[in-house]
């Protein structure tokens, strides 16, 4: 993309309304911008972004086995009135009437709806284990929304639903989400720790969340800090086998982390002091597992092995989409602006032209912008006709990870400066091997 050609609003004052550097920057990057209180517009950049995001959900998930679907965000009442959920939800649901008078709702999740798709078209217990999941946006009526798309009041959220036939089924299929959310936020640059936590309106005991440790974080949590250090990396997980996906699991809960509301002050008193941490999280991930809590009610059952009839034993499973890119920045950022990760950067590289209007600087931009798209890169060109010192504050402040930066006299030595927006450090080397070291660089994330 052409910066010329693009449309990125940046902001140069600090919106007065952000509180936290995540929502300013994403507001000053242009990413996003607010259409009503926890209500957002994704601008260009901010959605490119969401669609990485989405794009890394998409690849772990079916990685799993769970297979995609897409529910509307409009529902009955009455579905919500079979499970007994319609009066428990509270001021949190936005009801609507449509011209009829039928109650619908805007869905703040989807419990109801994937049972009744399931009771609808499975019968067998040979129709199973059968995990369905959607990304799509949902609306809750948040009492106070705040922190940009943190917490909105409509937000992408990427749910899914596991039936199983027996609680062990569906506690391997808890497990198998587990681990697939490990290398999911991993993929992201994020340190996303499993905390045991409570289920709130989902319902069920077994119940784990997934938090980015950041002062801004939401969440009191407790925790053991060698639980920081472990990493899931490039192993592969037979996501069938059992055993090998509860391994994982126990690798990754047995040190002690909590949120406040599981929080057990005595157990925590064992972890030896040097290691004891009391922090904030933001809470990016969800799994549950509540058995038959919407299948009985609901009538959602399979004949069994013995021809016996059963309610399925189900669970749901959430991430945060949109918040993750609230999260991702209240991680990884400095005081000019943001540090995308390579594993979720709007672009791939910027290239910085710093004489626009020079033939043999804006050809070789123009060769490097080409040879990069080549290589099915996608870089960010700023063609425009600024002062050096405006291209270099955008390009800090929008956070891609590398910088390629083009000039006059660079080009009379035969070279060109990369630098990477992390370490702030800078080489010279050759255009074409500028490059090749962004093709390197990405092959390990792509
Ligand atoms: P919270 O405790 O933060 O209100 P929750 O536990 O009610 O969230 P879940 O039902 O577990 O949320 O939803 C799955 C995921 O969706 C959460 O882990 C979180 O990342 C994200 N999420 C929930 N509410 C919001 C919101 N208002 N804005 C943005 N993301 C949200
Ligand atoms: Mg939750």
């Amino acid at each position: 993309m052409r910066l010329s050609r693009y449309f990125l609003p940046v902001l140069k004052e600090n919106p007065a309304e952000a509180q936290i550097v995540s929502h300013r920057y994403m507001l000053r990057a242009g990413m996003i911008k607010q259409q009503a209180a926890g209500i957002y517009s994704w601008l260009p950049l901010g959605l490119k972004v969401l669609r990485r995001i989405e794009q890394i959900v998409h690849e772990e998930q079916q990685r799993a086995g769970h297979i995609p679907v897409l529910m509307p965000t409009m529902q009955p009442a009455d579905l919500w009135r079979e499970s007994g959920r319609y009066d428990d939800y509270g001021a949190e649901m936005l009801r609507i009437k449509d011209r009829h008078e039928r109650d619908m709702l805007f869905g703040p999740t989807n419990e109801e709806m994937i049972t009744d798709i399931f009771r609808a078209h499975v019968n067998s217990y040979k129709d199973l284990p059968l995990t369905l999941y959607q990304i799509q946006w949902k609306f809750r009526d948040e009492v106070r929304p705040r922190f940009g798309v943190m917490r909105g009041r409509e937000f992408l959220m990427k749910d899914g639903y596991n039936f199983d036939l027996t609680k062990d089924d569906a506690l391997h299929a808890y497990n198998r989400h587990m681990v697939s959310y490990l290398r999911t936020y991993e993929r992201m640059g994020l340190t996303a720790i499993p905390m045991r936590a409570a289920s709130g309106p989902i319902g069920g005991d077994n119940t784990h969340e997934f938090l980015v440790l950041a002062s801004t974080g939401e969440s009191e949590v407790f925790y053991d800090d060698r639980v920081t250090a472990l990493k899931l990396g490039n192993r592969e997980v037979d996501f069938d086998n059992r055993d090998e996906v509860l391994g994982v699991c126990n690798e990754f809960t047995s040190l002690y982390a909590r949120t406040d509301e599981t929080h057990d002050a005595a157990l925590f008193e064992q972890i030896p002091e040097a290691h004891r941490r009391n922090a904030r999280g933001i809470e990016v991930g969800q799994i549950f597992y509540f058995g038959t809590k919407y299948s009985e009610p609901m009538g959602a059952t399979v004949v069994g092995p013995d021809g016996v009839r059963v309610p399925v034993h189900m669970g749901s499973h959430g991430i945060g989409v949109s918040r993750l890119l609230g999260a991702i920045i209240e991680a990884s950022h400095d005081d000019k602006g943001i540090i995308w990760p390579e594993g979720v950067t709007p672009f791939d590289v910027g290239i910085v032209n710093l004489k626009q209007g020079d033939g043999a600087t804006d050809a070789a931009c123009e060769d490097i912008y080409k040879a990069l798209k080549a290589k099915g890169l996608d870089p960010l060109y700023d063609d425009r006709d600024e002062r050096a010192g405006a291209k270099f504050a955008s390009m800090d402040l929008i956070g891609l990870p590398w910088r390629i930066t083009v000039g006059p006299r660079g080009l009379a030595n035969g070279v060109v400066e990369l630098t990477s927006r992390r370490s702030g450090e800078s080489e010279e080397l050759s255009a074409e091997a500028a490059v090749d070291r962004i093709v390197h660089i990405y092959a390990a994330h792509r």
